[in-house]
């Protein structure tokens, strides 16, 4: 039987829809969520990104700036630029776009964010908080794969998941998360032994790996919820590919997600939540659910 493919657009925009609803309701107690996102250089796709983002913030009704600095930006010009964002009453989240250029530092640059700003949760305070599980902002790309989850009724206590992948910013905060919500997990990489044995094993596979349609249909057990985090673009036709391959997984797998059009925008929407969340413990008003 045919895998059901993740509706990525509804899940998104019922998250959107109840975010927007949460901004207005904090704007009614004076409080405007503002999200300010800095990038250096021209490298376009970063530029869609940050579009993507500030444009997803606006239409949430948060209040979003955009800096952009040129190429030869001397990293103190940065920090400098951090440290005032860091003091602005405006701004509740701040977003450094990577990748970075190579004279500047990207952990000096993660560690000159006030951590309570930092919405990727790339600050090693907030990577901390995670792994002790305190309160704090979530990594948006795992983050989004957890609400995915949830949205499709999985159950994910006592189950095999497998993330493939163990990079700081997917695979092991994914690893993480997953272990926070009760699965049992193991994580492979490129040193994994007989990796097609592991993700057979897996209830729930997440490929965060970085190569084209690279999981087939052999790794994956039948019945497996298979989430793709990978966008990767194809050399022959340039269009945008997971690392699954999805034409391969679908009758193997029992829910499947679209690449592009689901981990990537609930990515964005994870982001939004932090933002919000950031102004709302600024302002003492965040209930922890
Ligand atoms: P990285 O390159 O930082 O990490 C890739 C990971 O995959 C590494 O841990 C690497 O292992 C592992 N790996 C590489 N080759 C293999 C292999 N043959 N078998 C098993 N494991 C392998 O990538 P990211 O984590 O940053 O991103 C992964 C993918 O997710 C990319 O396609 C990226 O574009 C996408 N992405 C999507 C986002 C979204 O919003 N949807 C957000 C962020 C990323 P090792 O550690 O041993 O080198």
């Amino acid at each position: 039987m045919s895998a059901q493919v993740i509706n990525g657009k509804e899940i998104v925009s019922d998250y959107r829809a109840q975010i927007k609803d949460q901004v207005a309701s904090l704007q009614s107690k004076g409080v405007q969520p503002g999200l300010a996102v800095v990038i250096v250089g021209d490298d376009p796709a970063s530029h869609v990104y940050v579009r993507n983002k500030a444009k997803a913030c606006e239409e949430a009704g948060m209040y979003s700036e955009v800096h952009k600095l040129t190429e030869s930006t001397p990293e103190q010009e940065l920090i400098e630029l951090i440290e005032k964002l860091n003091g602005s009453d405006k701004i509740h989240g701040i977003l450094v776009q990577s990748p970075l250029p190579k004279h500047i530092s990207e952990e000096r640059v993660v560690e000159a964010i006030e951590p309570s700003k930092d919405v990727d949760c790339f600050h090693p305070v907030n990577v901390g908080n995670l792994m002790i599980g305190k309160e704090g902002p979530l990594p948006c790309t795992p983050a989004g794969v957890i609400e995915i989850l949830k949205k499709i009724g999985a159950d994910i206590a006592g189950k095999h998941a497998v993330v493939i992948g163990r990079s700081n910013i997917v695979g092991k905060p994914m690893a993480m998360l997953l272990l926070r919500e009760h699965a049992t997990v193991t994580v492979c990489h490129s040193r994994t032994k007989n990796m097609e044995e592991i993700t057979r094993q897996a209830d729930i596979l997440v490929a965060a790996v970085g190569k084209a349609k690279m999981i087939k249909s052999r790794h994956v057990k039948p019945g497996a919820i298979v989430i793709d985090v990978g966008i990767n673009r194809l050399e022959d036709t340039g269009k945008l590919a997971g690392d699954v391959d999805f034409d391969d997984v679908l009758d193997t797998a029992s829910y499947i997600t679209p690449v592009p059009g689901c981990v990537g925008p609930m990515t964005i929407t994870m982001l939004l939540r932090n933002t919000l969340e950031a102004a709302e413990r600024a302002a003492g008003l965040h209930v922890t659910v």
